[in-house]
Protein backbone atom coordinates (compact mmCIF):
# COMPACT_ATOMS: atom_id res chain seq x y z
CA UNK A 1 0.00 0.00 0.00
CA UNK A 2 1.30 3.51 -0.89
CA UNK A 3 1.63 5.92 1.92
CA UNK A 4 -0.60 8.95 1.81
CA UNK A 5 0.91 12.23 2.53
CA UNK A 6 -0.26 15.48 3.98
CA UNK A 7 2.17 17.98 1.96
CA UNK A 8 0.39 21.07 2.87
CA UNK A 9 0.35 20.29 6.62
CA UNK A 10 3.87 19.18 6.94
CA UNK A 11 5.11 22.36 5.56
CA UNK A 12 3.11 24.39 7.63
CA UNK A 13 5.01 22.46 10.81
CA UNK A 14 8.37 21.99 9.37
CA UNK A 15 7.90 25.96 9.16
CA UNK A 16 6.80 26.35 12.64
CA UNK A 17 9.82 24.55 14.06
CA UNK A 18 12.71 23.63 12.24
CA UNK A 19 15.98 25.21 11.34
CA UNK A 20 17.55 23.69 7.89
CA UNK A 21 21.20 24.17 7.54
CA UNK A 22 22.65 26.35 5.06
CA UNK A 23 19.18 27.53 4.91
CA UNK A 24 17.92 31.20 3.92
CA UNK A 25 14.97 31.04 6.63
CA UNK A 26 13.02 34.02 5.67
CA UNK A 27 12.54 32.74 2.00
CA UNK A 28 11.86 29.27 3.55
CA UNK A 29 9.08 30.06 5.57
CA UNK A 30 7.38 32.40 3.12
CA UNK A 31 3.91 31.49 2.36
CA UNK A 32 4.48 31.07 -0.70
CA UNK A 33 7.25 28.62 -0.39
CA UNK A 34 6.18 24.91 -0.68
CA UNK A 35 9.13 22.39 0.64
CA UNK A 36 10.25 19.67 -1.47
CA UNK A 37 9.25 16.80 0.95
CA UNK A 38 10.87 13.83 0.10
CA UNK A 39 9.67 10.11 1.31
CA UNK A 40 11.34 7.65 -0.46
CA UNK A 41 14.12 6.66 -2.22
CA UNK A 42 14.85 3.52 -4.72
CA UNK A 43 18.47 3.75 -6.95
CA UNK A 44 19.49 7.43 -8.16
CA UNK A 45 15.34 8.01 -7.92
CA UNK A 46 13.69 9.99 -5.01
CA UNK A 47 10.36 10.65 -4.36
CA UNK A 48 8.72 13.22 -3.05
CA UNK A 49 5.08 13.82 -1.08
CA UNK A 50 3.15 14.05 -4.41
CA UNK A 51 4.45 11.41 -5.88
CA UNK A 52 6.90 13.02 -8.36
CA UNK A 53 10.34 11.43 -8.82
CA UNK A 54 13.92 13.37 -9.56
CA UNK A 55 17.02 11.74 -10.35
CA UNK A 56 19.45 12.90 -7.59
CA UNK A 57 21.72 14.59 -9.11
CA UNK A 58 24.10 15.42 -6.22
CA UNK A 59 23.55 12.41 -4.41
CA UNK A 60 21.90 13.70 -1.30
CA UNK A 61 24.49 16.43 -0.68
CA UNK A 62 27.32 13.45 -1.65
CA UNK A 63 26.35 11.53 0.66
CA UNK A 64 25.04 8.58 -1.47
CA UNK A 65 27.43 6.05 -3.29
CA UNK A 66 25.30 2.73 -4.82
CA UNK A 67 21.54 4.18 -4.95
CA UNK A 68 19.06 4.79 -2.17
CA UNK A 69 17.48 1.89 -0.57
CA UNK A 70 20.25 -0.21 -1.51
CA UNK A 71 18.83 -4.15 -0.57
CA UNK A 72 22.30 -5.69 0.90
CA UNK A 73 22.66 -2.17 2.80
CA UNK A 74 19.05 -2.28 3.87
CA UNK A 75 19.60 -5.51 4.82
CA UNK A 76 22.66 -5.34 6.70
CA UNK A 77 21.67 -2.54 8.80
CA UNK A 78 18.04 -4.73 9.64
CA UNK A 79 20.38 -7.19 10.96
CA UNK A 80 22.03 -5.32 13.71
CA UNK A 81 19.06 -3.26 14.12
CA UNK A 82 17.81 -7.25 15.27
CA UNK A 83 20.71 -7.58 17.17
CA UNK A 84 21.18 -3.77 19.05
CA UNK A 85 21.28 -0.42 18.02
CA UNK A 86 23.69 1.08 19.88
CA UNK A 87 26.68 0.65 22.13
CA UNK A 88 29.03 2.73 23.25
CA UNK A 89 32.44 2.86 22.01
CA UNK A 90 34.45 4.19 25.16
CA UNK A 91 35.77 1.12 26.33
CA UNK A 92 34.05 -1.32 24.70
CA UNK A 93 33.65 -2.68 21.43
CA UNK A 94 31.76 -4.28 18.85
CA UNK A 95 31.63 -6.71 15.45
CA UNK A 96 30.38 -4.39 13.09
CA UNK A 97 33.15 -1.65 14.36
CA UNK A 98 35.86 -4.30 14.34
CA UNK A 99 34.97 -5.69 10.41
CA UNK A 100 34.79 -2.07 9.32
CA UNK A 101 38.25 -1.40 10.28
CA UNK A 102 40.23 -4.26 8.54
CA UNK A 103 37.84 -3.28 5.61
CA UNK A 104 39.60 -0.02 5.38
CA UNK A 105 43.34 -1.10 6.49
CA UNK A 106 43.43 -3.66 4.35
CA UNK A 107 42.45 -1.39 0.82
CA UNK A 108 45.86 0.13 1.42
CA UNK A 109 49.67 -1.34 1.44
CA UNK A 110 50.58 -2.81 4.48
CA UNK A 111 52.65 -0.53 7.60
CA UNK A 112 50.78 2.93 6.17
CA UNK A 113 47.23 3.24 7.46
CA UNK A 114 46.72 0.90 9.92
CA UNK A 115 44.92 2.56 12.49
CA UNK A 116 40.79 3.43 12.58
CA UNK A 117 39.62 6.35 14.62
CA UNK A 118 35.93 6.46 14.37
CA UNK A 119 33.37 9.32 14.60
CA UNK A 120 30.08 10.74 13.13
CA UNK A 121 30.20 13.21 10.60
CA UNK A 122 33.05 14.71 7.91
CA UNK A 123 33.89 17.77 10.49
CA UNK A 124 34.36 15.21 13.41
CA UNK A 125 36.90 12.88 10.99
CA UNK A 126 38.54 15.95 10.17
CA UNK A 127 38.82 16.80 14.20
CA UNK A 128 39.82 14.08 15.48
CA UNK A 129 42.50 14.66 12.39
CA UNK A 130 43.91 18.15 13.60
CA UNK A 131 43.74 16.64 17.30
CA UNK A 132 46.16 14.02 16.69
CA UNK A 133 48.45 15.98 14.82
CA UNK A 134 48.51 18.72 17.87
CA UNK A 135 49.21 15.98 20.70
CA UNK A 136 51.58 13.81 18.02
CA UNK A 137 54.25 16.87 18.32
CA UNK A 138 53.40 17.78 22.06
CA UNK A 139 54.24 14.22 22.70
CA UNK A 140 56.69 14.59 20.94
CA UNK A 141 58.25 17.11 22.52
CA UNK A 142 57.79 20.16 19.92
CA UNK A 143 54.55 22.06 21.80
CA UNK A 144 54.65 24.56 19.51
CA UNK A 145 54.60 22.57 16.69
CA UNK A 146 51.51 22.49 16.01
CA UNK A 147 50.31 25.10 13.15
CA UNK A 148 48.55 24.14 10.02
CA UNK A 149 48.71 24.80 6.41
CA UNK A 150 45.48 24.81 4.66
CA UNK A 151 44.37 25.94 0.93
CA UNK A 152 42.24 29.18 0.07
CA UNK A 153 38.43 28.31 -0.98
CA UNK A 154 38.88 24.64 0.84
CA UNK A 155 36.03 23.26 2.91
CA UNK A 156 36.71 20.80 5.83
CA UNK A 157 33.59 21.44 7.44
CA UNK A 158 31.56 23.79 10.06
CA UNK A 159 33.15 22.30 13.25
CA UNK A 160 34.70 25.99 14.48
CA UNK A 161 38.49 23.47 14.02
CA UNK A 162 36.85 22.59 10.62
CA UNK A 163 36.29 25.91 9.87
CA UNK A 164 39.81 27.03 10.93
CA UNK A 165 41.00 25.39 8.17
CA UNK A 166 38.42 25.98 5.74
CA UNK A 167 38.96 29.02 3.21
CA UNK A 168 35.18 29.69 2.23
CA UNK A 169 35.21 33.27 3.55
CA UNK A 170 31.17 33.72 3.62
CA UNK A 171 30.85 30.46 5.63
CA UNK A 172 33.32 31.57 8.28
CA UNK A 173 32.80 35.42 8.35
CA UNK A 174 30.64 35.53 11.37
CA UNK A 175 32.89 33.24 13.50
CA UNK A 176 35.79 35.37 11.74
CA UNK A 177 37.70 36.10 15.17
CA UNK A 178 36.77 33.04 16.61
CA UNK A 179 38.73 30.55 14.65
CA UNK A 180 42.44 29.96 15.08
CA UNK A 181 44.98 31.17 12.95
CA UNK A 182 46.03 29.04 9.82
CA UNK A 183 48.18 29.72 7.08
CA UNK A 184 46.18 29.75 3.86
CA UNK A 185 47.96 28.86 0.24
CA UNK A 186 47.37 28.54 -3.20
CA UNK A 187 49.76 26.68 -4.06
CA UNK A 188 52.25 23.80 -3.24
CA UNK A 189 55.56 25.53 -4.20
CA UNK A 190 54.28 28.87 -1.77
CA UNK A 191 54.55 26.26 1.71
CA UNK A 192 56.86 28.50 3.13
CA UNK A 193 58.92 27.58 6.35
CA UNK A 194 57.40 24.82 8.36
CA UNK A 195 59.09 24.17 11.63
CA UNK A 196 55.78 25.80 13.00
CA UNK A 197 53.54 23.48 11.37
CA UNK A 198 52.62 19.86 12.28
CA UNK A 199 50.13 19.24 8.98
CA UNK A 200 48.86 20.60 5.55
CA UNK A 201 45.63 19.72 4.84
CA UNK A 202 44.21 19.28 1.26
CA UNK A 203 40.86 18.07 -0.36
CA UNK A 204 42.77 15.39 -3.29
CA UNK A 205 42.62 15.76 -6.51
CA UNK A 206 39.38 18.59 -6.67
CA UNK A 207 38.22 20.91 -4.30
CA UNK A 208 34.08 20.50 -3.56
CA UNK A 209 32.43 23.29 -1.89
CA UNK A 210 34.80 25.55 -3.85
CA UNK A 211 32.43 25.04 -6.42
CA UNK A 212 34.36 21.55 -7.92
CA UNK A 213 37.44 23.10 -8.67
CA UNK A 214 40.29 20.14 -9.96
CA UNK A 215 43.54 20.57 -8.79
CA UNK A 216 46.49 20.42 -11.75
CA UNK A 217 47.45 16.52 -12.25
CA UNK A 218 50.75 15.79 -10.07
CA UNK A 219 49.97 18.46 -7.45
CA UNK A 220 49.21 16.36 -4.77
CA UNK A 221 52.14 14.16 -5.43
CA UNK A 222 54.16 17.09 -5.09
CA UNK A 223 52.63 18.41 -1.85
CA UNK A 224 53.57 14.79 -0.62
CA UNK A 225 56.93 14.93 -1.55
CA UNK A 226 57.44 18.46 0.31
CA UNK A 227 55.71 17.50 3.86
CA UNK A 228 57.61 14.59 3.49
CA UNK A 229 61.04 16.47 3.19
CA UNK A 230 59.76 19.14 5.87
CA UNK A 231 58.55 16.09 8.41
CA UNK A 232 55.13 17.39 7.97
CA UNK A 233 51.75 15.56 8.26
CA UNK A 234 49.94 15.38 5.40
CA UNK A 235 46.05 15.00 5.93
CA UNK A 236 43.88 14.09 2.90
CA UNK A 237 40.35 15.09 3.71
CA UNK A 238 38.62 12.78 0.80
CA UNK A 239 35.24 13.64 2.74
CA UNK A 240 34.00 13.85 -0.72
CA UNK A 241 36.10 12.36 -3.15
CA UNK A 242 35.72 9.16 -1.11
CA UNK A 243 34.39 6.07 -1.80
CA UNK A 244 34.63 5.87 -5.68
CA UNK A 245 33.71 9.24 -6.64
CA UNK A 246 36.29 10.01 -8.66
CA UNK A 247 37.24 6.89 -10.64
CA UNK A 248 39.18 5.23 -7.74
CA UNK A 249 38.19 4.03 -4.18
CA UNK A 250 39.97 6.94 -3.12
CA UNK A 251 41.08 9.94 -4.75
CA UNK A 252 44.84 9.85 -3.42
CA UNK A 253 45.62 6.34 -5.48
CA UNK A 254 45.33 8.55 -8.13
CA UNK A 255 48.65 9.93 -7.75
CA UNK A 256 49.71 7.16 -5.62
CA UNK A 257 49.86 9.24 -2.21
CA UNK A 258 49.50 7.80 1.35
CA UNK A 259 48.42 10.53 3.27
CA UNK A 260 49.40 10.39 7.23
CA UNK A 261 45.87 11.03 8.25
CA UNK A 262 42.75 10.05 6.17
CA UNK A 263 38.99 11.48 6.52
CA UNK A 264 36.62 9.81 5.49
CA UNK A 265 32.46 10.74 6.08
CA UNK A 266 29.80 10.91 3.86
CA UNK A 267 29.73 8.20 1.22
CA UNK A 268 31.46 5.60 3.95
CA UNK A 269 28.04 4.33 4.83
CA UNK A 270 27.33 4.17 0.95
CA UNK A 271 25.29 7.68 2.12
CA UNK A 272 22.96 5.83 4.72
CA UNK A 273 24.03 6.79 7.91
CA UNK A 274 25.84 9.15 9.74
CA UNK A 275 29.55 7.57 10.15
CA UNK A 276 33.17 8.68 9.91
CA UNK A 277 36.11 7.12 10.03
CA UNK A 278 40.19 8.92 10.63
CA UNK A 279 42.68 6.57 9.38
CA UNK A 280 46.45 6.96 10.36
CA UNK A 281 49.59 5.46 10.61
CA UNK A 282 51.33 3.51 13.53
CA UNK A 283 54.37 5.69 13.49
CA UNK A 284 51.09 8.70 14.89
CA UNK A 285 49.69 5.70 17.05
CA UNK A 286 52.72 4.53 18.84
CA UNK A 287 53.24 7.98 20.09
CA UNK A 288 50.30 8.12 22.43
CA UNK A 289 51.59 4.86 24.24
CA UNK A 290 52.42 4.86 27.35
CA UNK A 291 51.54 4.31 30.93
CA UNK A 292 48.65 6.04 32.26
CA UNK A 293 50.16 8.80 34.38
CA UNK A 294 52.67 9.63 31.33
CA UNK A 295 49.05 11.24 30.34
CA UNK A 296 49.29 10.07 26.45
CA UNK A 297 45.58 9.10 26.00
CA UNK A 298 43.72 11.12 22.99
CA UNK A 299 41.15 12.38 24.95
CA UNK A 300 38.26 12.85 22.27
CA UNK A 301 35.42 11.30 21.27
CA UNK A 302 31.45 11.36 20.15
CA UNK A 303 28.29 9.33 22.07
CA UNK A 304 28.15 7.72 18.50
CA UNK A 305 31.27 6.78 17.92
CA UNK A 306 31.33 3.49 16.62
CA UNK A 307 27.99 2.95 16.35
CA UNK A 308 27.39 -0.78 15.29
CA UNK A 309 24.22 0.09 12.44
CA UNK A 310 26.87 2.53 10.69
CA UNK A 311 29.75 0.34 10.81
CA UNK A 312 27.27 -2.43 9.49
CA UNK A 313 26.18 -0.09 6.41
CA UNK A 314 29.67 0.88 6.41
CA UNK A 315 30.71 -2.84 5.60
CA UNK A 316 27.82 -3.81 3.31
CA UNK A 317 29.08 -1.13 1.06
CA UNK A 318 32.25 -2.18 0.90
CA UNK A 319 30.50 -6.05 0.08
CA UNK A 320 28.86 -3.89 -2.92
CA UNK A 321 31.68 -2.47 -4.56
CA UNK A 322 33.39 -6.15 -4.62
CA UNK A 323 30.52 -7.74 -5.66
CA UNK A 324 28.41 -5.38 -7.97
CA UNK A 325 32.01 -4.59 -9.46
CA UNK A 326 31.49 -0.69 -9.40
CA UNK A 327 35.05 0.35 -9.68
CA UNK A 328 34.96 -1.75 -13.09
CA UNK A 329 32.01 -0.37 -13.92
CA UNK A 330 32.57 3.58 -13.55
CA UNK A 331 35.17 4.65 -16.96
CA UNK A 332 31.99 4.19 -19.40
CA UNK A 333 30.01 5.98 -17.04
CA UNK A 334 33.07 8.97 -17.06
CA UNK A 335 33.48 9.28 -20.59
CA UNK A 336 29.91 9.72 -21.24
CA UNK A 337 30.06 12.75 -18.45
CA UNK A 338 32.87 14.08 -19.90
CA UNK A 339 31.10 14.00 -23.97
CA UNK A 340 27.71 15.51 -22.06
CA UNK A 341 29.93 18.09 -20.20
CA UNK A 342 31.22 19.30 -23.48
CA UNK A 343 28.04 19.59 -25.34
CA UNK A 344 27.00 21.40 -22.55
CA UNK A 345 29.76 24.08 -23.09
CA UNK A 346 28.26 25.30 -26.24
CA UNK A 347 25.48 26.43 -24.76
CA UNK A 348 25.12 30.52 -24.15
CA UNK A 349 25.63 31.37 -20.32
CA UNK A 350 27.70 28.14 -19.88
CA UNK A 351 31.13 29.25 -18.87
CA UNK A 352 33.06 26.41 -18.18
CA UNK A 353 32.09 22.72 -16.97
CA UNK A 354 34.68 20.72 -15.12
CA UNK A 355 35.05 17.08 -14.16
CA UNK A 356 36.63 14.61 -11.90
CA UNK A 357 34.93 11.17 -12.41
CA UNK A 358 31.63 10.97 -11.55
CA UNK A 359 31.58 14.84 -10.10
CA UNK A 360 30.79 17.90 -11.99
CA UNK A 361 30.22 21.54 -11.55
CA UNK A 362 28.92 23.63 -14.66
CA UNK A 363 29.67 27.04 -13.97
CA UNK A 364 27.38 29.62 -15.75
CA UNK A 365 28.38 33.71 -15.91
CA UNK A 366 26.82 36.26 -18.16
CA UNK A 367 27.81 36.32 -22.40
CA UNK A 368 31.22 38.73 -21.69
CA UNK A 369 32.20 36.15 -19.11
CA UNK A 370 31.58 37.96 -15.85
CA UNK A 371 29.53 36.64 -13.40
CA UNK A 372 26.07 37.06 -12.18
CA UNK A 373 25.48 39.23 -9.32
CA UNK A 374 25.92 36.83 -6.57
CA UNK A 375 22.44 38.14 -4.61
CA UNK A 376 20.71 37.14 -7.85
CA UNK A 377 21.07 33.40 -7.23
CA UNK A 378 21.46 32.44 -10.43
CA UNK A 379 22.83 28.76 -9.46
CA UNK A 380 19.86 28.42 -7.17
CA UNK A 381 16.99 29.72 -9.96
CA UNK A 382 18.38 26.63 -12.43
CA UNK A 383 18.29 24.28 -9.78
CA UNK A 384 14.55 25.36 -8.89
CA UNK A 385 13.88 25.04 -12.59
CA UNK A 386 15.60 21.34 -13.18
CA UNK A 387 13.76 20.07 -10.48
CA UNK A 388 10.51 20.51 -12.96
CA UNK A 389 12.61 18.51 -15.03
CA UNK A 390 13.15 15.89 -12.77
CA UNK A 391 16.10 16.55 -11.57
CA UNK A 392 17.67 17.35 -7.94
CA UNK A 393 20.55 19.02 -7.38
CA UNK A 394 22.68 22.19 -5.70
CA UNK A 395 24.83 24.60 -6.46
CA UNK A 396 27.66 26.31 -5.38
CA UNK A 397 27.00 29.49 -6.12
CA UNK A 398 26.62 29.99 -10.21
CA UNK A 399 28.47 26.13 -10.34
CA UNK A 400 25.80 23.69 -10.71
CA UNK A 401 26.71 20.32 -8.95
CA UNK A 402 25.80 17.02 -10.66
CA UNK A 403 27.55 13.59 -9.35
CA UNK A 404 24.21 11.42 -8.82
CA UNK A 405 25.37 8.18 -7.05
CA UNK A 406 27.99 5.86 -8.91
CA UNK A 407 24.77 3.53 -10.00
CA UNK A 408 23.41 6.14 -11.99
CA UNK A 409 23.47 5.05 -15.75
CA UNK A 410 24.54 6.34 -19.14
CA UNK A 411 21.16 6.95 -19.79
CA UNK A 412 20.68 8.35 -16.31
CA UNK A 413 23.44 10.30 -17.20
CA UNK A 414 21.98 11.57 -20.50
CA UNK A 415 18.78 12.39 -18.02
CA UNK A 416 20.19 14.74 -15.69
CA UNK A 417 22.64 16.94 -18.05
CA UNK A 418 19.11 17.20 -20.13
CA UNK A 419 17.45 18.73 -17.22
CA UNK A 420 20.81 20.86 -16.36
CA UNK A 421 20.10 22.23 -20.38
CA UNK A 422 16.99 22.53 -19.83
CA UNK A 423 16.63 24.74 -16.71
CA UNK A 424 20.11 26.90 -18.07
CA UNK A 425 17.07 27.74 -20.53
CA UNK A 426 14.52 28.26 -18.79
CA UNK A 427 16.21 30.65 -16.23
CA UNK A 428 18.70 32.58 -18.60
CA UNK A 429 16.18 32.98 -22.62
CA UNK A 430 18.98 33.63 -24.71
CA UNK A 431 18.51 37.46 -26.20
C1 LIG B 1 31.03 17.70 3.49
C2 LIG B 1 32.48 17.84 3.72
C3 LIG B 1 32.99 17.94 5.01
C4 LIG B 1 32.13 18.01 6.23
O1 LIG B 1 31.40 16.83 6.41
P1 LIG B 1 30.10 16.86 7.35
O2 LIG B 1 29.69 15.42 7.40
O3 LIG B 1 29.11 17.73 6.66
O4 LIG B 1 30.51 17.38 8.66
C5 LIG B 1 34.37 18.00 5.16
N1 LIG B 1 35.18 17.99 4.09
C6 LIG B 1 34.72 17.89 2.83
C7 LIG B 1 35.68 17.83 1.70
C8 LIG B 1 33.35 17.83 2.60
O5 LIG B 1 32.88 17.76 1.35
Amino acid sequence: MRDVWNTAALARMDKAHLWHPFTPMLDWCAEDHQPLVLVRGEGAWLEDSEGRRYLDGNSSIWTNIHGHNHPAITRAIREQLDRVAHVSFLGATNPPAIALADRLVSHFPPDTLTRVFLSDDGSTAVEAAMRMAIQFRQLQGEPTRTGFIAFENAYHGDTLGAASIGGIGAFHRPVAGHTFPVTRITDPDDLGPMNHVTAVVIEPLIQGAAGMRPWPPGLLRRLREKCDAAGVFLILDEVMTGFGRTGTLFACEQENVVPDFLCLAKGLTGGTLPLAATLTTEHVFRAFLGPFEAGRTFYYGHSYSGNPLGCAAAVASFDIFRDERVLESLPPKISRLRDLLASLSSLPFVHETRQCGLIAGIEVRRPDGSPFPWHERTGHAICLAARRHGLLTRPVLDTIVFMPPLCTSEEELDFGIAAIAAAIGDTLPAC
